[in-house]
């Protein structure tokens, strides 16, 4: 099966799942983030890159927002599944995600304000915002911006019943990146 093939039924079997205390599903919130990234006239492989993003999250049995009381660096399990069939261009800014809402936090007080009220608690377990050193260092990382531009897809992604192309749309622009280990 191509990656699009793979990456299709993972939504279509697991993606109706609740997206963590937000009022989207799984597979809205990755087609809204997809969505957002192409409104910003993003590069194709920050679309890709916004729109699986949280793959990590359904590769293994999603906890019940309540339960999630640690933290499965959903980033990690995510970029690292992609990492056989895509090139650092886009599982880059997937596996910095996470850090990238911690840089944002330390940063930007205008993003903490418009934070969710579930990335609020998330926030904790993923470390809460970065150490001015953290901060430093994250910005050393060639990825780092693209990875900024993933975040903010990421939160503005929980629109309840926004309307958005669907995963079939993208099956030829992920499988056109699929196989390109750069
Ligand atoms: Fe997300």
């Amino acid at each position: 099966m191509t990656l699009a093939g793979e990456v299709i039924s993972i939504y279509e079997g697991r993606g109706a799942t609740a997206y963590f205390g937000e009022r989207v599903s799984m597979t809205e919130h990755a087609l809204q983030a997809a969505f957002f990234a192409q409104q910003a006239d993003a590069p194709l492989q920050l679309v890709v890159a916004a729109l699986l993003h949280d793959i990590g999250h359904l590769l293994e049995a999603v906890p019940d927002f309540g339960e999630w009381k640690v933290d499965a660096r959903h980033e990690e399990v995510g970029s690292r599944w992609l990492a056989q069939r895509l090139g650092s261009e886009v599982i880059d800014p997937i596996r910095l995600h996470v850090a990238a809402k911690r840089y944002l936090c330390a940063t930007d007080s205008d993003y903490v304000a418009m934070l969710s009220p579930a990335s609020v608690v998330t926030l904790q377990l993923q470390g809460g915002p970065m150490s001015p050193a953290e901060v430093a260092q994250f910005e050393t990382q060639a990825a780092f911006r693209n990875a900024v531009r993933i975040r903010l897809w990421d939160d503005q992604g929980k629109v309840a019943g926004l309307k958005t192309p669907g995963l079939e749309e993208y099956r030829e622009l992920i499988d056109s990146f699929a196989g390109r280990n750069t």
